[in-house]
């Protein structure tokens, strides 16, 4: 049973109200942390705000210094991390050993990529003025992350901050905050100084409005539901902050009749069941050439009977759980759906026990069921057949998201073609996994704004000066 405290300015606060954290795998409570508020939240961003000015000073070397210790600390306790999150999060352990190393890419990464944060000249209008334009740190940061990747979406944010030269005050999900706090308890160790990073579990709405009122917060990044994002872009709207935000996704993975059938349907595992099923770039909907279908099905189907279900510890499982109650009743609500519209389930389609749900495929899917719309997270694979590349791409783009979209295809003319005419962040062209630290993630239309990863992303942390210089 962990215990787990804010951290606030260096000091690790308790107070005496605690929330539960639970095991979705067994439902067992596997710690608690302190119940921050208003007022807890506030003095992060004091914190925060006080500890700006000495590390946005601090030259580019010297924040990578200490983002390199971070990197090393990860690194030696990845075990240890990545037992955390199977722990509050349920996900197979070696996907939780998977999402530590792509978490601390985030930091090494950006340990370098702070180094380059390069101004510019630009030739000026009269010959006694110069044009200068320098790349400067927002200030305080907001941090507001989801459950789903409870260490990679800190990183994701909080390198480029503090790589930038800027400060955080972080809220990680209320079901994964051991996580957050075990990283926050490695930078301290790494020596990242008191008030650069803040961590405050707790009521989300009272931390979330008070981080959002305060003129001192100059940028908020959230990961999250579409419908949370688009509360704080309404708060964020009086005091004009800078925000980022990565939303929910549907995305289609398309086969084509010239693709590589086996890759497909292995591109296919890999994106509609990792995590579960419960992460925002994952397949959505699947559309296959109705040149293909049947042989696309066969590999599929063999491929999907193959996974097995069960506890993240257990070495061999490839799906855990769910991560609550809801989750599995939006789950079954969309197969249900699904049925009553006339699809079939050729496998799964149900609870195996607790929060754990059967990989399920739904053969026969038309555009006007619940899942060929709204996001699933959930294990379930819904498929529908295509003729021509035109009706293809009017589908896939008929969604109010645009976040990750796949295109499976041996042809170069289809995969060019195809991947300029989806309106989405991110295309994967034969790549079912194309998140990495060094390329820009993020979504067109309701899946967000701005890009995190890449140079791209540390921009999200920087102002533009101008500076006119009469000589
Ligand atoms: P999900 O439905 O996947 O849990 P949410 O958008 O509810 O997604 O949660 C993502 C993050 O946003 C979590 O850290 C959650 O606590 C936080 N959150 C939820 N509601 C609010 C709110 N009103 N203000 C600020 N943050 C919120």
């Amino acid at each position: 049973m962990q215990k787990s405290d804010l951290f606030i300015g260096g000091e690790w606060v308790t107070l005496s109200e605690q929330l539960e954290v639970t095991n979705p795998s067994t439902g067992e409570v596997i710690g608690q942390v302190t119940n921050g508020g208003e007022n807890e939240a506030r003095l992060a961003v004091d914190a925060a705000y006080h500890a700006y000015p000495e590390w946005a000073s601090k030259t580019a070397n010297e924040r990578s210094e200490l983002l390199i210790k971070w990197h090393q600390l990860i690194k030696e306790e990845a075990e240890e991390i990545a037992k955390i999150m199977t722990l509050e999060q349920g996900k197979p352990f070696k996907e939780a050993i998977g999402e530590v190393g792509y978490a601390n890419s985030f930091i090494s990464w950006y340990a370098e990529e702070g180094k380059r944060i390069y101004g510019e000249t630009i030739p000026a209008s009269f010959p006694n003025k110069r044009i200068l334009v320098q790349k400067q740190p927002v200030g305080v940061i907001a941090a507001i992350t989801p459950w789903n990747f409870p260490a990679a979406m800190i990183t994701r944010k909080i390198a480029p901050a503090l790589a930038a030269g800027c400060t955080a005050v972080i809220k990680p999900a209320e079901q994964t905050p051991l996580t957050a706090i075990y990283l926050a308890r490695l930078a301290e160790k790494a020596g990242i100084p008191a008030g650069v990073i803040n961590v405050i579990t707790g009521d989300a709405n009272a931390i979330g409005k008070t981080w959002m009122g305060d003129d001192r917060v100059r940028k908020v990044t959230f990961t999250g539901s579409t419908e949370v994002g688009k509360l704080l872009m309404r708060q964020a709207a009086d005091t004009v902050k800078k925000l980022s935000l990565e939303l929910g996704g549907h995305a289609p993975f398309i086969v084509m009749d010239d693709a590589d059938i086996e890759l497909a349907a292995e591109g296919a595992i890999a994106s509609k069941f990792r995590n579960a099923g419960q992460t925002c770039v994952c397949a959505n909907r699947i559309y296959v050439h109705e040149n293909v279908i049947d042989s696309f099905l066969v590999k599929f189907i063999e491929k999907v009977r193959d996974l097995t279900v069960g506890d993240g510890f257990k070495e061999g499982n490839d799906i855990g759980p769910l991560i609550d109650e809801d989750a599995v009743a939006k789950v079954k609500a969309q197969i249900h759906d699904a049925k009553e519209k006339g699809a079939s389930i050729l496998t799964g389609g149900d609870l195996v026990s607790g929060l754990f749900f059967q990989p399920t495929v739904v053969a026969g899917a038309t555009d006007e069921m619940v899942c060929m719309t709204e996001e699933t997270f959930g294990p379930v694979a819904p498929i529908s057949t295509f003729q021509s590349v035109d009706e293809v791409i009017k589908r896939a783009n008929n969604s109010r998201f645009g976040l990750a979209a796949y295109v499976y295809t041996e042809k170069l003319s289809n995969a060019i073609r195809m991947s300029e005419a989806l309106e989405y962040g991110i295309v994967g062209v034969n790549d079912a996994l194309p998140a990495v630290a060094q390329a820009p993630f993020g979504g067109f239309k309701e899946s967000g704004l701005g890009r995190e990863g890449g140079h791209h992303g540390i921009e999200e942390f920087l102002e533009t000066k101008y500076i006119s210089m009469g000589i």
